[in-house]
């Protein structure tokens, strides 16, 4: 997880060196942890006067650091609030639209994935005529949730979580075998007991597993084809059967159907 960040920051420091600056990135995926910590490293960096950025000791670091610096603007969602709304984005574009106190702006939305259409829709229009003192850093949990519109106006930097894509893999594994010898349901249920009961990432977590077993099921595809055909008939339709179960699966995760609805109709029809 930190050598991902490491890698990232890497890039976006090069390209920054490079005089390549861009008006909007996107950090998708991984954990809470890891997307704040590059919006912040990135914010900082954007300040920084120092050759070696962030340098974490000119005015501008130091300001920074110190959670007071006038061109630092974090956008997020209210509390009694249940997403980011339109009006939050007007006044963010107010405020880009007054000059900022040093070089530039940089804006942090968290939890960008809260953004409901309307907002993500207002904040498009500021990605495609962006004041040019401002830097937008989009925090999201997963990339579906943003319009692909506002991706595209985005570099954009995919996280994966190593620790749980870990978690993810094994699971696949056993399911995969449970698929392959045709075993009952509740089996097969209980392998994904632990994704179901997770409030958090449920979701990020279905999607590795589902990538994770398409993978598997397509190698056995493979295997169980090289075989003599009369013994594995069954085996390759089921196989393929999964396969296509798995892929309709992925659809609804992403267009945001229940995690356990989705999960629980696989394991019915694997
Ligand atoms: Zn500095």
């Amino acid at each position: 997880m930190q050598e991902q960040n490491s890698k990232i920051k890497n890039q976006i420091s090069s390209s920054i060196s490079r005089g390549k600056l861009v008006h909007a990135y996107a950090f998708t995926g991984g954990t809470a942890q890891q997307r704040e910590e590059l919006g912040m490293w990135l914010c900082q960096t954007l300040f920084c006067e120092a050759e070696d950025k962030p340098c974490g000791e000119c005015l501008p670091c130091r300001k920074f650091l110190h959670g007071n610096h006038e061109d630092f603007i974090v956008v997020k969602k209210p509390q009694d609030r249940e997403s980011i709304v339109k009006d939050q984005i007007l006044d963010l574009t107010d405020r880009l639209m007054l000059k900022p106190f040093g070089r530039r702006y940089a804006v942090v939305i968290e939890d960008a994935q809260l953004m409901n259409t309307a907002a993500q829709n207002k904040l498009l229009k500021t990605l495609e005529e962006p004041a040019s003192e401002a830097v937008i850093v989009l925090l999201s949990d997963r990339r579906e949730a943003l319009l692909p519109t506002v991706l595209s106006r985005c570099v954009c930097f995919s996280l994966t979580n190593e620790a749980s894509s870990f978690r993810e893999e094994a699971a696949a594994g056993k399911l995969a075998g449970l698929i392959m010898i045709g075993a009952p349901f509740y089996k097969k249920k209980a392998v994904l007991e632990d994704i179901l009961r997770d409030k958090d990432d449920a979701r990020a977590r279905a999607e590795d597993l589902l990538n994770a077993l398409e993978a598997r099921l397509m190698a056995l595809l493979k295997e169980e084809k090289m075989r003599s055909v009369e013994t594995s008939a069954d085996t390759v339709s089921r196989l393929q059967r999964a396969v296509k179960a798995v892929l309709e699966a992925r659809k609804h995760i992403r267009q945001l159907h229940s995690v356990a609805y989705t999960l629980k109709q696989l394991c019915l029809r694997v």
